[in-house]
């Protein structure tokens, strides 16, 4: 999808997005990912569906959280922001970081402690950003920014920044524009809620300027130990493996009911293990490595299918937004799955340990 010489997300699309000539674009050409075809896991997942996935771990941080930076830092610069905060789970503080950086202005974050996965930390601090790590959670941290943001001349650039829902919504652009429609269902994790809030948004806007004559159910993913919007309460104390969603009190609650709602979509829990099974088979049968957290969408379309949820779709085309890069987080893999045989360093010996037959 990304030809050579793609411009970026908001010169490609910018007439769907409040920018003007006037807006210094901030940009490191973020969007173009490939919407990769899984015949295998498709197989795995059951019920005849066809997945696609969107690889969104191939933007320049790693994950989808570049598509609202570029637009929140573009109108943040252009507003004459003196910095930015954020609280984060660790990939908008790593692309946050990353853009302002780029566009010159200071950026604080504020991370729960113990609870961002390694290779976004890395990330945070190379790029210079203010980082502090805040003795409480994901939701905590958030408070604190909100009001950060009312006392002090600071731009939030956490997805209740408007800008953020208007840069993420390019995703269903892209989707559609490859598949000449919209898919059937699209599947993604749910966290803070931004992400499926700006699909949704970006589906419907396609609709009314006559690119798609339909768009898709929306099935949204929340890990069971994290599930604030599947049991209509906030969860005090979240928990799970896939950080990224490990959120308790979602900022867009009522926009992602509101895409699971006019789309007659779903929005469901997911075990650690089922997040954990899916991320594996998406790793090991497609060579698409993405963090815990994306593979929620995968394993939520699996336990549908068991269920027979696609049984009376024709059309049984979903496409999977894999949020965010394997690499972000490598402790969870290695943990996981990493047990690693030593053997001494002579063929006979790993021949013995692999074993491998003589000709
Ligand atoms: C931020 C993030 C999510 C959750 O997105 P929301 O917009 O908060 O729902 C999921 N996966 C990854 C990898 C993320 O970075």
């Amino acid at each position: 999808m990304r030809a050579p010489g793609w411009p970026g997300l908001i010169r490609q699309y910018g007439k769907y997005l409040p920018v003007t000539d006037k807006t210094p674009v901030v940009t490191l050409l973020e969007g173009g990912t490939p919407l990769i075809p899984a015949p295998k896991l498709s197989k795995w997942a059951g019920g005849g569906v066809k997945l696609y996935l969107k690889y969104e771990g191939l933007n320049p941080t790693g994950s989808f959280k570049d598509r609202g930076m570029t637009m929140a830092i573009s109108k943040a610069k252009e507003e004459g922001a003196q910095a930015v905060v954020c609280a984060s789970t660790g990939n908008t503080a790593a692309s946050a970081a990353a853009y302002a950086a780029r566009a010159g202005i200071p950026c604080i974050i504020l991370i729960p402690k113990g609870a961002v996965a390694l290779g976004k930390l890395a990330q945070g601090l190379m790029h210079g950003a203010k980082v502090l790590q805040v003795l409480g959670n994901f939701d905590d941290a958030l408070t604190v920014v909100r009001d950060l943001g009312r006392s002090y001349r600071i731009t939030i650039v956490n997805s209740i920044n408007p800008y953020r829902i208007e840069g993420q919504k390019t995703g269903a652009f892209e989707i559609c524009d490859v598949l000449g429609k919209a898919p059937a269902f699209q599947a993604m994790p749910v966290g803070n809620a931004g992400n499926i809030t700006a699909y949704w948004k970006g589906y419907r806007e396609y609709l009314s300027a006559g690119k798609i004559k339909k768009t898709p159910v929306m099935l949204g993913f929340q890990a069971a130990g994290s599930a604030p919007i599947v049991h209509g309460k906030p969860v005090a104390d979240p928990h799970t493996i896939a950080t990224a969603i490990k959120i308790g009190n979602p900022a867009s609650w009522k926009s992602a009911v509101a895409a699971r709602d006019q789309s007659g979509g779903l929005i469901r829990a997911v075990t650690d293990d089922e997040i954990l099974a899916a991320y594996r088979a998406l790793s090991s049968l497609e060579g698409v490595f993405c963090e815990p957290a994306s593979a929620a969408g995968v394993a939520g379309v699996r336990a549908l299918a068991r269920k027979g949820y696609f049984r009376a779709c024709k059309d049984r085309t979903i496409a999977c937004i894999l949020t965010g890069h394997g690499l972000k987080d490598p402790s969870a893999a290695i943990s996981q799955f990493g047990r690693i045989h030593s053997v001494p360093p002579t063929p006979a010996a790993v021949a013995k340990a692999l074993g491998l037959k003589g000709r």
